[in-house]
């Protein structure tokens, strides 16, 4: 029997197809990171999940056919134990993840695909996957695996929006809310919460930089959002999504 194959996408494939594109010298694998966490009243919990497939369909169509790299299927729920305490969000545990992209990493090393990219879009989880990809390296030895977060190194970012976003607008702040007026205009409510966490944590002290502090959204913020979401707009979220493309 044949499927008609959706372009890049693994799943409806048959597995004659999967065989023959597994053994080519460059097959890769693209597999995308969200998350289901509060996203302040105006945004969906399913924000990151839905940037890392909007931006890596939109990729995708780009690259021609007989390119050999597939999309699995986006692991929407991942680890935000930082945002437990706010109605909705669902965390995996960290040792569960881990072994979820260990386990699925090892199967596709197995049937022979030589690359794997781990896209992801929440910035809770950066370290987590890092630490996966070495555990799957270690049972994995023949994958080469790239786990890369999708507003990291984007050209140009910093001339978009002002230094008080870049270092405090962490979460659900001007930059996600304008990308997702552009991607999903129907998904985003009418709230702007602006929340000044530089007044809710000690002198000194940072949620990133160069001595991060492990923190809670709960205790910093009213609303969930982290930063300043009221200049959002559309214009902005469509830079966003050409630069990060
Ligand atoms: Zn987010």
């Amino acid at each position: 029997m044949n499927f008609k194959s959706i372009p890049n996408e693994y799943e409806y494939l048959s597995w004659p197809e999967v065989k023959n594109i597994a053994e080519n010298k460059r097959s890769t694998i693209i597999w995308p990171f969200g998350a289901i966490e509060q996203h302040g009243p105006h945004l969906p919990l399913a924000t990151d999940g839905i940037f890392v497939d909007d931006i890596t369909n939109e990729v995708l169509k780009l690259l021609p056919d007989e390119i050999p790299l597939k999309k699995i299927p986006t692991q929407y729920i991942g680890f935000s134990p930082e945002h437990i305490g706010f109605d909705g969000t669902l965390s995996l545990s960290s040792q569960l993840l881990i072994s979820i992209i260990s386990e699925v990493g090892k199967q596709l090393s197995d049937v022979g695909f030589k690359r794997l990219i781990l896209l992801n879009a929440h910035g809770g989880q950066i370290s987590l996957l890092n630490t996966a990809a070495r555990e799957l390296k270690k049972i994995a030895p023949n994958l080469s695996i790239f786990p890369c977060f999708l507003w990291s190194g984007v050209v140009g970012l910093n001339n978009l929006v002002s230094k008080s976003e870049l270092e405090n607008g962490l979460h659900a702040s001007l930059s996600e809310t304008s990308l997702m007026m552009e991607i999903r205009p129907d998904l985003v409510g009418d709230e702007r919460p602006y929340e000044d966490i530089s007044s809710k944590i000690p002198e000194g002290w940072s949620l990133e930089g160069d001595a991060p502090l492990a923190w809670s959204t709960k205790e910093i913020s009213n609303s969930g959002v982290i930063g300043d979401s009221r200049g959002a707009n559309k214009k902005l979220g469509r830079r966003f999504k050409k630069i990060i493309n």
